[in-house]
């Protein structure tokens, strides 16, 4: 069966006084229905531009040169704007960015805007919306009496929650969330990554779980999409991804993992030097100047992503070439 969200060559890039900066450069994906992909690489590998094209929020210098994005089997890049953002956001497919307060208002009562967000995309009463608010909040754990204050008057772990709730008010079909747990404290993230987790297993909604932060994707999600400058170098199983990363660079990330470095009594190794200039990245693999095990070929032809082992892509001409 088809995946519920499929991207394919997709190519958005930045326009600058001095070039284009790719930051996003030939990226495919899949997402299947009732699953948790999870997104992961260093900052400014164009993580965010990637679910920003897809829900066709892109500043005004970007451009999406390139690709297609599938949900349901329809290209919505191409979709009327106005249509899209009527029926198939929020109803079917619903965002949680990086900063909690682009989607709260900071003038409405956390109430008025949950109610608000019902009442735009469905027919029903205002007595029925209330009730559903309520039902929503108490999922994630946000007491009734939070729902008459301003965004501002919340905590940053109830705020992230509220806008959680927001996001499966209209029981879509997958959630993308970018970022959504960063700017809270361990305990908080823990509470709230396990009721987003325990609320997709009781909905079964698909989810694109974006983070910097590896070792978080390890528990939630069924399959890991890896980020460098642009580019997807490794996307499969989650528990192939783990156990044998093919990747240097995804070895690299998986090794700085506290937990499964102290397991295999590893020392921590970072990787020397910084990811490229987007505006003029590396020809051939991007990773090449930073890669341990860089060949020749590397710094001279683009190494293609690569199925190797049943679920199992990569995009390396060290793995490949064996
Ligand atoms: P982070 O983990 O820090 O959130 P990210 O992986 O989400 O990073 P993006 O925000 O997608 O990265 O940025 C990708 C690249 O695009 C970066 O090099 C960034 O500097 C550049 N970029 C982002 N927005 C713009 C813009 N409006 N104009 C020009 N360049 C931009
Ligand atoms: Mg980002």
């Amino acid at each position: 069966t088809e995946p519920l969200l499929q991207v394919d060559s997709l190519k958005t890039y930045y326009k600058t006084k001095t070039g284009n900066v790719k930051a996003v450069d030939s990226v495919s994906l899949f997402v299947d229905r009732a699953k948790i992909l999870g997104v992961a690489g260093e900052s400014g590998c164009g993580k965010s531009t990637l679910v920003t094209t897809i829900f066709r929020v892109l500043p005004r210098n970007a451009q999406i040169v390139e690709g297609e994005v599938k949900f349901k089997g329809q290209e919505i890049l191409k979709m009327d704007l106005k249509t899209f953002r009527k029926n198939i956001v929020w109803r079917d497919i619903a965002y949680i960015p990086q900063a909690s307060m682009d989607v709260l208002d900071p003038v409405y009562k956390i109430k008025d805007q949950m109610i608000e967000t019902i009442l735009a995309h469905e027919d029903v009463s205002k007595a029925e919306a209330t009730e559903r608010i309520y039902k929503a909040l108490e999922s994630v754990g946000v007491p009734p009496e939070k729902a008459d204050m301003f965004p501002h008057e919340l905590s940053g772990g109830q705020r992230q929650r509220v806008v959680i709730a927001m996001a499966l008010l209209l029981n879509p079909s997958m959630v993308v969330s970018d970022e959504a747990t960063t700017a809270l404290d361990v305990i908080t993230q823990a509470k709230v990554l396990k009721i987003m987790k325990d609320l997709q297993e009781s909905r079964k909604f698909s989810m694109m779980f974006v983070t910097h932060d590896l070792a978080l994707l390890a528990n939630i999600s069924d399959s890991i999409l890896i980020m460098y400058a642009g580019k997807v170098v490794e996307f499969g199983d989650v528990e192939k991804l783990f156990r044998n990363p093919l990747h240097p660079y995804t070895k690299a990330l998986v090794d700085a993992i506290p937990d499964l470095r102290l397991r295999k009594k590893k020392k921590l190794v970072s990787i020397p030097g910084y990811p490229p200039d987007l505006e003029n990245p590396p020809k051939g693999c991007r990773f090449a100047p930073r890669c341990p095990i860089a060949m020749p070929i590397c710094s001279q032809k683009e190494p293609p992503l690569t199925r190797i082992e049943g679920f199992h892509y990569v995009a390396c001409h060290a793995v490949t070439k064996q």
